[in-house]
């Protein structure tokens, strides 16, 4: 049965001389592998929608867990992605995470809006890369279901304050009295252990943020998908917001990226 789906591709793996199997996000199936035969060849009518990066129309027949494509269509390139190495670094680490984070069938159309949407920004270079990056990793560990809860204070309720004590493995917040608090009783806990017990126990991850820091993370978490890049920071506080994002995400996968590494070897500093 052949069924058309748009998808975007997120990696490509050579096969022969002419052939290639490509991992693609699609909103229906989620991530799919997808074979093309004779992709590679210049003359193929498939060589310009199965490239890189591309998002695409795809007619595809399935047989067992892989799709072959039949027919495709180029809907966006985002050729300009590689106008820079930056910017096809940061595509790339982007897309890595993407296919680490997305599910094989199931619907994937939160996280596929999202990276469309980093990926226009980063072609279009509408806002430092660093933001882009930031703004993916944050909303993309939300959307795979470590959604963070950045309302109030998890001690008080308290909303609005001058520093958010931001508890990056919990994903929940405290005022300074309530983290004081917490880390008492934290250390008296830790104190009935073993010594390298409170080792253990002290060495949680807690990041201190600015006001402006957090209504950054508060707005990429709740603001809706089309406006997620509609704030600016100054350079100290996107330099936090980088920070506490990036790790907010590989905290909560428990891994690192090869394509994190080759991006942070090539980005300019903020
Ligand atoms: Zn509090």
């Amino acid at each position: 049965m052949l069924e058309t789906v748009k998808g975007l591709i997120l990696r490509e793996t050579p096969i022969g001389d002419y052939d290639k199997i490509m991992t693609v996000l699609t909103a229906e199936h989620g991530k799919i592998s997808v074979f093309a035969r004779g992709a590679k060849r210049l003359k193929s009518p498939l060589f310009t929608p199965t490239q890189l990066f591309s998002y695409s129309e795809m007619t595809l027949y399935r047989s067992a867990s892989t799709y072959y494509i039949r027919q495709g269509a180029l809907v966006e390139s985002f050729y300009h992605i590689r106008d820079t190495l930056e910017g096809a670094a940061l595509a790339g680490y982007l897309a890595d995470v993407a296919a680490d984070v997305s599910q094989e069938e199931q619907k994937e159309e939160a996280l596929l809006r999202l990276i469309l949407n980093c990926f226009y920004a980063i072609a279009g270079k509408i806002k430092p890369p660093e933001q882009i990056k930031a703004v993916f990793e944050l909303r993309a560990a939300a959307e795979a279901g470590f959604r963070p809860d950045l309302v109030a204070c998890a001690g008080c309720g308290k909303a609005a304050l001058e520093t958010y004590y931001f508890d990056v493995s919990d994903g929940i917040f405290r005022c300074e009295d309530c983290f004081r608090a917490a880390q008492t009783e934290r250390e008296a806990a830790a104190s009935r252990q073993s010594e390298a017990d409170s080792i253990y126990h002290t060495g949680q991850l807690i990041a201190l943020l600015s006001p402006s820091v957090f209504a950054a993370m508060r707005y990429t978490i709740y603001t809706r998908l089309e406006r997620i890049f509609a704030f600016e920071l100054e350079d100290d506080a996107l330099r936090d917001f980088a920070s506490v994002c990036e790790k907010y995400l590989l905290c909560h996968l428990e891994r690192n990226f090869s394509t994190l590494d080759f991006y942070r070897s090539v980005c300019s500093p903020i």
